[in-house]
């Protein structure tokens, strides 16, 4: 079965009752229920899962890499949207790109970094497509965060950190917010919101990620 098999019809049904499930699992902000429902999950998996691409799991995208099951891209994109616009966002971790995709529906600007050079190849593919003005992808250890474009409003970290990474914390603007998984074998959503000069955090859902590496590749 290829991608192409999965009609643009098909792919939509799919979507939607991804979306009414995504409802039903306590997702509340209809910003991003409505940029999940736009973006084609299935364009992002290798063919053969492309059928898989709308249940609720995540799924591998190459180099032991996984794509993140959409409650939780939806739980941590509606974490740090409670109240605000996203505004300029980093994402670390772009993987296949998907989330990069619904985070563009949402954010003015997204820089998304990824350290696996094939992978950020893979993501620029998937995304051409798309024709989104306002992501730029680069290869970067992004526990670095990204200096040259730092200071951003959001950031979004898609795999797991031991502790919170300094960089990222310094490299949030004044008001904004990073959601962040922190753990090893058990790990926690982490987020941090930028008063002035205090961080106040708080944690939330258990969770499941790859680990954040040094370093790229
Ligand atoms: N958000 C992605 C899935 C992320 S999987 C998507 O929508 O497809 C986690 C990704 O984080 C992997 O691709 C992994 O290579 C990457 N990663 C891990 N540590 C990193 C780091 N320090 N800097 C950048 N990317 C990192």
């Amino acid at each position: 079965m290829t991608i192409r098999s999965v009609d643009a019809g098909q792919a939509g049904r799919a979507r939607a009752r991804m979306v009414d499930r995504l409802r039903g699992q306590g997702i509340r902000d209809e910003r991003v229920l409505a940029a999940m429902q736009v973006v084609p999950r299935h364009q992002f998996v290798e063919e053969g899962l492309a059928y898989s691409a709308y249940d609720d799991t995540p799924l591998p995208i190459g180099f032991q890499q996984t794509i993140s099951q959409p409650f939780i891209v939806a739980r941590m994109i509606e974490l740090l949207r409670i109240g605000r616009e996203l505004g300029k966002t980093l994402e670390v971790g772009a993987g296949c790109g998907y989330q990069a995709a619904v985070l563009a529906q949402l954010a003015s600007e997204v820089y998304a970094v990824e350290r696996i050079r094939p992978l950020l190849d893979r993501a620029r593919a998937n995304l051409r497509p798309l024709r989104l003005p306002n992501v730029r992808l680069k290869l970067a250890d992004g526990s670095l965060g990204l200096s040259e474009a730092a200071p951003f409003d959001s950031i979004i970290v898609a795999a797991a950190a031991i502790g919170l990474p300094q960089a990222l914390k310094e490299q949030l603007a004044p008001g904004g917010r990073l959601i962040v998984p922190v753990g090893s074998s058990e790990q926690r959503l982490l987020l941090v919101e930028r008063q002035g000069n205090i961080f106040r955090e708080s944690w939330h859902e258990a969770v499941r990620f790859v680990p954040l590496l040094a370093g790229t590749e």
